[in-house]
């Protein structure tokens, strides 16, 4: 029996299955459901032994549990490697806005609607369906390569306990390539491999001046306004060209290659249909010499996501404002280091802190590292010959302009990354109606059957 016609016979099975699962509402963000986070994975752990994985295992941590299955290759020497996905899924506010009810999930026109379809529980479910089309190709009692899947309960919610499980468990997660399988392909003609994502520092920053709101007839063009100096600050974040003006920002940013620049370019890309996807924006605007697509994938940026102080209720009140308060991110990129970047920012309100006002800048956390796939490498060169025999065309590159766990999860096993995703940009993840496309779903399960295959000759070639 071949791939495909394992994958057709039993697409009506699996559909079934992850209705199953998506109809458990595992919202990570909600204390409430924290028992439906665990039934989530206990409902996984029960699919990957009902598959034939031989070890399933929920892994409790301080928060929501993750859940681990391994399949050791036939072969002993053969090379290991890890699927990482997540079973956590966002909230689904506002509900009213859902043509369907989130977790009683629909299939019309090729379409299944309900929330995780798409994000993560349909891309990882596919993992279990291409193993076993893989085993039914082959006839094999075992996979080529031996296959650990780390299925985590917190990414929607900023994977707390995620670092900590991956410290304890290192010995038993060793592999020599991590497949992620959480994210977009180009569009549904256009099959393409993710090569990186962006980093992140995001924080807020507030000027203090007067103890109170002073009067501004009496005080006002006396003493520092602390709104004047935060948007003196915020003003100067870019400079004529749309340079960040952060000391240092851009001395460790790895340069695009020309290989990199011409790949994107190939991509179909339509700037009035993206602008239109941009909250019909009116223009493009960004960094002078740089294509819209190399602005958000592998440039670094700095952003304002919001803006308060003094009086902004209803009439007047003419006071100078005792504070003032902006909250920032910076996307980072290949080369850029989130602790680095964070002195930066200091350093930078520090400096642009006029005499009389007080500046505190708070981080939200440690920020997200950037991650970078090598094209050319093994791994994702096996990638993309697995997703060009299951798609039959060319597959592209494409890079991320958000930011995940994964840099830390290849830091962490010292492994190269790979991403395969099948999802599209208009899947609504994170919004109402998320939804997978089922065509694409079974597609990236025949991808995974050829995946192992790949993986095994390439890497048994000791190069990952
Ligand atoms: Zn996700």
């Amino acid at each position: 029996m071949s791939v495909q016609e394992y994958i057709s016979a039993n697409a009506g099975g699996f559909f079934a299955a992850l209705k199953e699962w998506i109809a458990i509402p595992s919202v990570s963000g909600d204390p409430a459901l924290a028992g439906e986070v665990a039934r989530s994975a206990r409902w996984l752990a029960r699919h990957l032994r009902d598959t034939g994985l031989p070890t399933a295992e929920i892994w409790e941590t301080p928060g929501l549990p993750a859940v681990f299955a391994e399949w050791p290759a036939q072969d002993p020497r053969a090379p290991a490697v890890l699927v990482y996905g997540h079973h956590d899924v966002q909230p689904v506010t506002p509900l009213e806005e859902w043509q369907v009810p989130p977790f009683a999930p629909v299939d019309r026109n090729g379409q299944l609607t309900g929330r995780g379809a798409s994000d993560d529980k349909g891309q990882v479910l596919f993992h279990a369906l291409g193993l076993r089309a893989n085993l039914a190709a082959s006839g094999a009692g075992a996979p080529p390569v031996t296959i650990k899947l780390l299925i985590e309960g917190e990414e929607e919610s900023g994977s707390l306990h995620f670092a900590g499980l991956l410290r304890e468990n290192l010995e038993r997660l060793r592999c020599d390539a991590i497949v992620v399988s959480d994210g977009p392909m180009w569009s549904r003609d256009v099959p393409s491999i993710c090569i990186g994502t962006r980093g992140l520092v995001s924080a807020e920053i507030s000027l203090d001046g007067p103890a109170v709101d002073l009067h501004s007839g009496a005080f006002g063009g006396g003493v520092p306004n602390p709104a004047h100096a935060l948007v003196r600050m915020l003003g100067g974040l870019h400079d004529q060209r749309q340079r960040v003006t952060l000391p240092g920002f851009y001395d460790d940013v790895a340069p695009m290659t020309e290989r990199e620049r011409e790949l994107f370019a190939r991509l179909p890309f339509n700037e009035g249909e993206w602008l239109a996807t941009a909250g019909g924006s009116q223009a493009a605007y960004g960094e002078h010499g740089f294509s819209t697509l190399e602005r958000i994938w592998s440039r670094p940026t700095a952003e304002i996501n919001g803006i308060w102080a003094g009086h902004t209720g209803p009439g007047r009140k003419t006071i100078v404002p005792r504070s003032a308060h902006a909250k920032v991110s910076l996307r980072l990129v290949p080369g850029q280091d989130p602790a680095k970047i964070s002195q930066s920012l200091r350093d930078y309100v520090a400096s642009h802190t006029p005499p009389g006002i007080r500046a505190h800048v708070e981080l939200h956390g440690p920020g997200a590292r950037p991650c970078s796939v090598p094209i050319d490498s093994p791994a994702v060169q096996a990638a993309q010959r697995a997703m060009e025999r299951a798609f039959g065309t060319e597959v592209l590159f494409t890079r991320a302009g958000g930011s995940g766990p994964e840099a830390g999860l290849a830091e962490a096993l010292g492994a190269p990354l790979v991403f395969i995703g099948v999802g599209l940009d208009d899947d609504n993840a994170h919004a109402p109606n998320e939804k997978a496309e089922m065509p694409l779903l079974l597609k990236g399960a025949e991808t995974a059957a050829y995946l192992w295959d790949e993986l095994a000759a390439t890497l048994a070639r000791g190069q990952p």
